[in-house]
């Protein structure tokens, strides 16, 4: 049976302090019963990781990056290493989000060194998929998705494939209040599912988690996490609130 898992992305939010306060809110608030089959990641900025995760200790929270270059070191202004986030305390690491897919130019291309690199050095990679409503509604949005997970996974062997994580969130649902319908989504997940079983095998694709991503909150989590191919969620906004990512972690773990 897969765990569920529920990632907050804190996005660019939130300074060093507050950063230690919200996670200290969620650590606390975390009952032991939620961690029996859901895992909890929270994703703060880079200068807050090594802080979030000296305060999380010890609660079954993990801690994940949002970002990462794929060199392992060099003259690259302005990133940041796998292993540098791995020493800071990072179990995961957020690749290909819309947001840098959209406004920082990342190509399926980049992601999918990113990807190699995160897996080689130890990370576990969260890579998120999705369409635009303009692919939507031109009706290709299953081919987008299936192309980027293709692209993205390219070279990426058997061994590696069951450590990653997907998150599928459409773009058009990401922040703005929209959601994709449970059906809508479990359908999207089915078919990431099929693409994963034409590049692995069954086995595989039955074993990988999937996650939804896009304006989940404490009132639609439990009818989404209730579909038989959603298996947690990567959660923006709601993130931010304690009491309303708390509720999100407690309908998973039902
Ligand atoms: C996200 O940024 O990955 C996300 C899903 O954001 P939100 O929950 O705010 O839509």
């Amino acid at each position: 049976m897969r765990k569920k898992l529920i990632a907050g992305n804190w996005k660019m939010n939130n300074d060093l302090n507050s950063s230690i306060e919200l996670a200290k809110s969620i650590s606390t608030g975390i009952k032991k019963d939620f961690l029996n089959n859901t895992d909890i990641l929270i994703c703060p900025t880079f200068i807050s990781i090594s802080k979030v995760f000296d305060s999380v200790k010890g609660s079954g929270v993990s801690v994940g990056a949002q970002n990462m270059h794929f060199k392992d070191d060099g003259a690259f202004t302005g990133e940041i290493s796998a292993e540098m986030l791995i020493s800071a305390g990072c179990e995961y690491v957020i690749l290909g989000h819309s947001e840098r897919r959209q406004l920082f130019h990342e190509t399926n291309h980049l992601i999918n060194l990113k990807l190699k690199k995160a897996l080689k050095s130890g990370l576990i990679p969260i890579l998120c998929v999705g369409e635009t409503l303009e692919q939507r509604e031109e009706g290709i949005h299953e081919k987008i998705v299936d192309e980027q997970i293709t692209f993205c996974l390219k070279e990426i062997s058997k061994v590696e494939i069951s450590k990653v994580v997907i998150a599928y969130e459409p773009v058009w649902a990401i922040g703005t209040g929209k959601t994709a319908s449970p059906e809508q989504a479990n359908q999207m997940h089915n078919n990431i599912r099929n693409s994963i079983a034409n590049l692995y095998g069954n086995d595989f694709a039955q074993n990988i988690r999937i996650l939804y991503g896009g304006s989940v909150n404490d009132k639609n989590a439990s009818e989404l996490f209730s579909q038989p191919d959603i298996d947690g969620g990567l959660i923006g906004g709601a993130s931010l609130k304690p009491n309303q990512f708390l509720t999100i972690i407690e309908n998973a773990s039902k």
